[in-house]
């Protein structure tokens, strides 16, 4: 994607009020961040441990979505799948999220929520941490299917957010 100031960032918030998008922090390795090797920026917001952020290029622009994390998380005996990227891990590394749909259904307390890698550095993993069943494949190849499938299910969730 390209690189973001963070004005730009804060202003693709879709389902924030203006004080929520203001209250946001940014990672704080956001200056190092590598814009070209990533689909989706996310991170956890440092000073609000349960919240989150996804930041995609939706036709050619910033937006973004503040999600929450599940104040209970699952044990780390118990495998789990984020459902962004598609990485099997402990259940503890995934966490369920929610969404505050954006506009008038948001404000009528409408949520949408999905499995996601609890650190949301999905673009990361999905580059880098190939599935033994793909790993006779090209490493290469493989790392840019699993982004392409990452982008379009960011696309899906942001959909239902939108909606
Ligand atoms: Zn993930």
């Amino acid at each position: 994607m390209h690189a973001l100031t963070e004005k730009q960032v804060r202003r693709s918030l879709v389902n924030c009020s203006r004080s929520e998008a203001e209250s946001m922090t940014l990672p704080r390795t956001f200056a190092e961040t590598p814009w070209e090797e990533l689909v989706v920026l996310g991170w956890r917001d440092p000073r609000a441990p349960l919240r989150g952020y996804l930041v995609v290029e939706r036709e050619g622009r910033p937006v973004g979505v503040a999600v929450r994390a599940a104040d209970t998380r699952m044990s780390s005996g118990t495998p789990a799948m984020c459902l962004l990227c598609q990485t099997a891990q402990a259940g503890s590394d995934v966490s369920l999220f929610t969404a505050r749909r954006a506009g008038e259904a948001g404000r009528n307390g409408n949520t949408v929520g999905t499995y996601v890698c609890a650190d949301l550095a999905c673009a990361v993993r999905a580059r880098v941490e190939i599935p033994p069943w793909l790993r006779e494949r090209d490493p290469e190849e493989v790392a840019a299917e699993r982004t392409a499938e990452l982008e379009q299910r960011v696309h899906g969730f942001l959909d239902a957010v939108l909606r």
